[in-house]
């Protein structure tokens, strides 16, 4: 079966692509990938993800499963709103199972907690709860390009979760995007994370959210043959594996 092309589309982030979507603080993005659709955390406020996703031509019925990062309010805020919507399953960090689950299910949707690694469809996977302080998940899709890494905040470390993916799947990252949470480190910790994921083999990068704009800036600078601009609006498209 033909499932198309590997899609995602930022719907909620701190900067904007496109006039007619809003930025905020936060992220979201929907996955088109094997056939399926899914929406990759939730932003901080439902009614702008829900406006976010209607300029974006995206039917949040369409929404097959959900799956939130970490318990953190601008990735989490949009779930009352998505869930009655597309009554999804809901992937959820086991250790905020409790929290989010009960909030997940209240709106219409199925916890699903997860722990270590794990297939939500194929080529789909997430990582499981990494992390020592707040636990996160990343998404993991298989494409023709390679492996494509979606984090929240990355608050494990966008380096840790990328090393960790390498372990699992046998090969680095080949896109690593979303949060990086690099607002407040010095530009010699940027580079040495420049440097650290270069060294893993990571090809291309696409820092959103809360990676901060000097930071995001130095990426651009320093990586400018692998640089994805990430804002609302971005639309990145990869063959299928
Ligand atoms: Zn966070
Ligand atoms: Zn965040």
């Amino acid at each position: 079966m033909d499932s198309g092309p590997v899609t995602i589309t930022v719907a909620y982030d701190n900067r904007t692509l496109q006039q007619d979507l809003t930025p905020d603080w936060g992220f979201a993005c929907v996955v088109d990938a094997a056939g399926h659709r899914l929406l990759f955390d939730t932003g901080a406020k439902g009614e702008l993800l829900l406006a976010n996703l209607k300029n974006l031509g995206i039917a949040p019925a369409t929404v097959e499963a959900v799956v939130v990062s970490h318990n953190h309010w601008d990735h989490t805020g949009g779930l009352e709103s998505v869930l009655p919507l597309c009554t999804a399953r809901c992937y959820v960090p086991a250790s905020a199972a409790g929290e989010l689950g009960t909030r997940a299910e209240k709106a219409g949707g199925t916890s699903v907690p997860v722990t270590g690694r794990a297939s939500i469809w194929p080529g789909v996977w997430l990582t499981g709860e990494l992390g020592e302080g707040i636990k996160e998940q990343s998404l993991v899709l298989e494409t023709g390009a390679g492996l494509v890494l979606i984090t929240g905040c990355a608050h494990p470390g966008v380096v840790n979760i990328a090393r960790r993916v390498k372990e699992d799947f046998g090969q680095p990252p080949w896109l690593v995007l979303g949060g990086f949470h690099l607002g407040g480190a010095s530009a010699e910790e940027v580079k040495r994370i420049i440097e650290a994921l270069k060294a893993l083999g990571v090809a291309r990068v696409g820092p959103g959210h809360c990676t901060g704009d000097e930071a995001i800036g130095q990426f651009q600078q320093q990586w400018p043959g692998g640089f994805e601009q990430i804002g609302c609006g971005r639309v990145l498209k990869m063959e299928a594996k």
